[in-house]
């Protein structure tokens, strides 16, 4: 099976920073997502996140290397403008600031812009605004003003509003990093729930490790490379390598982390709940009495 998005050897430098060396926002850099994967992207500030996003979305193209979007390689310049609205409609994108991506002073209106956009038969609008708003859990506020929702039910609507475009995939470019631990918790439910159950593929960028531990596959990047890549498990399970890329680890790796240098044991890291960390550390107790 092709994957869904693949970039390949993708390097990328932003027009103005043509005068200094290495700056590649992006170097070499490859990554493949399924159709269905639910994918974190990691790294520290500046490693290239946002912008590898913006090169799946089309809003920048490639200096070198392939970029294919359901097989379709989009990093040529014979591409058609009805393939590249194609790829618009099939990759949607929710940024970090709600109040950017909302439109109009009434939910429903706002969540119809997009599908409006793409030329969608008015009649199957409705149908779409009012599926989009029951899977976001937002359809009671349908006729509200959205500068009065809190920032969770706001990032909702902006999420709506993508789903109601029909993509197969939706990137979250740290959708969550400017809301309160609810709001976060809201959004989270929300994107799980359109991967479980509504089967779109998801990019999520995020700084919160427990987030990127519900992923099925993580990928870390560093200077505009990728730098790890693996399962949670994989990737969490040698916080060593993480902090070196400046970036945190979850709790459960933490403290395992510190216990074992604590007590001198070998208790294997990785992400666990607090019940199961509980459970290991109990057990190490009992064998070192
Ligand atoms: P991230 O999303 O991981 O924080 P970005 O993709 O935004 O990283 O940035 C990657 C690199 O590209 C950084 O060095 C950043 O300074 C640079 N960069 C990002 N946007 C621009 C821009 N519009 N013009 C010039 N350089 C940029
Ligand atoms: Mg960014």
């Amino acid at each position: 099976m092709n994957p869904l998005i693949k970039l390949e050897n993708v390097s990328f430098k932003y027009p103005d920073t043509d005068n200094f060396e290495n700056n590649f926002a992006l170097n070499d850099f490859s990554l493949e997502v399924n159709e269905g994967e639910f994918v974190a992207l990691l790294g520290h500030n500046g490693s290239g996140k946002s912008t590898a996003a913006k090169l799946i979305n089309m809003i920048l193209t490639a200096d070198s290397g392939n970029i294919y979007i359901d097989g379709k390689n989009i990093a040529t310049d014979d591409i058609s403008e009805n393939e590249i609205y194609d790829i618009r409609k099939n990759v949607g994108m929710v940024f970090q600031n709600p109040d950017n991506q909302i439109v109009a002073t009434i939910v429903e209106e706002d969540v119809a812009f997009g599908p409006e956009n793409l030329g969608v038969e008015p009649s199957q609008i409705r149908e779409r605004v009012d599926e989009a708003l029951k899977i976001v859990g937002m359809q009671e506020y349908a006729r509200h003003a959205p500068h009065r929702l809190s920032g969770g039910q706001k990032q909702r609507v902006a999420i709506a509003g993508v789903i109601a475009m029909k993509p197969r995939c939706i990137i979250f470019d740290e959708s969550t990093a400017m809301l309160d631990p609810l709001g976060r918790k809201e959004v989270m439910n929300t994107i799980l729930r359109l991967n479980k159950e509504e089967n779109i593929t998801i990019i999520l960028i995020t700084h919160y490790m427990n987030e990127a531990i519900l992923a099925d596959k993580v990928v870390v990047m560093k200077n505009g490379s990728k730098y790890l890549e693996g399962t949670p498990n994989e990737v969490f399970s040698n916080p060593e390598r993480l902090w070196r890329a400046g970036l945190e680890v979850p709790q459960s790796v933490e403290l395992m982390y510190a216990l074992n240098k604590e007590l001198n044991t070998e208790i294997p890291l990785g992400v666990y709940d607090f019940d199961t960390c509980a459970e290991l550390i109990k057990e190490k107790l009992k064998k070192n009495r």
